[in-house]
């Protein structure tokens, strides 16, 4: 269940996630992209990490609005609309229930509609399907969330920038994925789950 001190606590783990490893998920968008998600996601998080230490929103329906607002203005690239989409989806959702996995599957179903993708087309899609699948079981587990995301190399890209690959988009994991898996490894360190 999201409370104002976890989810916080969330995203400025998410935040050091994504600034450490921003050169890794660059890298991954090298050989299927164009080598900017890395530094997409970094910048976005920054503005969020700021905005949020300026604003102080009390409550969580608040912050999340805050972090959609800002990965949407602030992040270049396809993955600041569709990040920014799922928070916004769950800034609403939250005003409903604070429980993870029903406010998970808003935000995933506003990131399928806004990129009209599915799971199985080598996106974050398929890395937020199978955690919110193991959330409604029982607990995720960090494990299952690194499985996810190394099960997006097998796929072959038909969405976004690895899709004009084609075949040879087979082989590499996509960098959404990585960077959703930042999202939801971190969203375990900060006791949600
Ligand atoms: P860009 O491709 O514009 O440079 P980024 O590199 O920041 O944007 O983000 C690329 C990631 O966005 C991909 O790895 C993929 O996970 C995700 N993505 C791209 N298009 C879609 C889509 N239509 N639906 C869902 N996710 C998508
Ligand atoms: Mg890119
Ligand atoms: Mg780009």
């Amino acid at each position: 269940m999201l409370t104002v001190e976890n989810t916080l606590k969330w995203l400025a783990l998410f935040n050091q996630a994504i600034q450490t490893n921003q050169a890794q998920l660059s890298a991954l968008d090298t050989p299927i992209g164009d080598g900017d998600h890395g530094h997409n996601m970094a910048r976005g998080m920054t503005a969020v990490t700021e905005v949020l230490a300026d604003k102080a929103p009390t409550d969580v329906p608040a912050i999340l609005k805050l972090t959609a607002m800002n990965l949407i203005t602030k992040v270049g690239g396809a993955a600041g609309p569709l990040y920014g989409t799922a928070f916004l989806e769950m800034a609403k959702k939250s005003a409903e229930t604070l429980e993870i996995a029903p406010l998970l599957s808003a935000g995933l179903a506003g990131v399928e509609k806004r990129g009209h993708a599915t799971v199985g087309e080598k996106t974050l899609i398929d890395v937020w399907q199978p955690v919110i699948a193991q959330l409604e079981q029982g607990p995720l587990t960090a494990e299952a969330v690194t499985t996810a995301v190394e099960a997006t190399a097998a796929l072959r890209a038909t969405k976004g920038r690895a899709s004009y690959l084609g075949e040879r988009s087979i082989g590499h994991v996509d960098p959404g994925a990585a960077s959703s898996g930042y999202l939801f490894t971190t969203m375990l360190e900060a006791g949600i789950n």
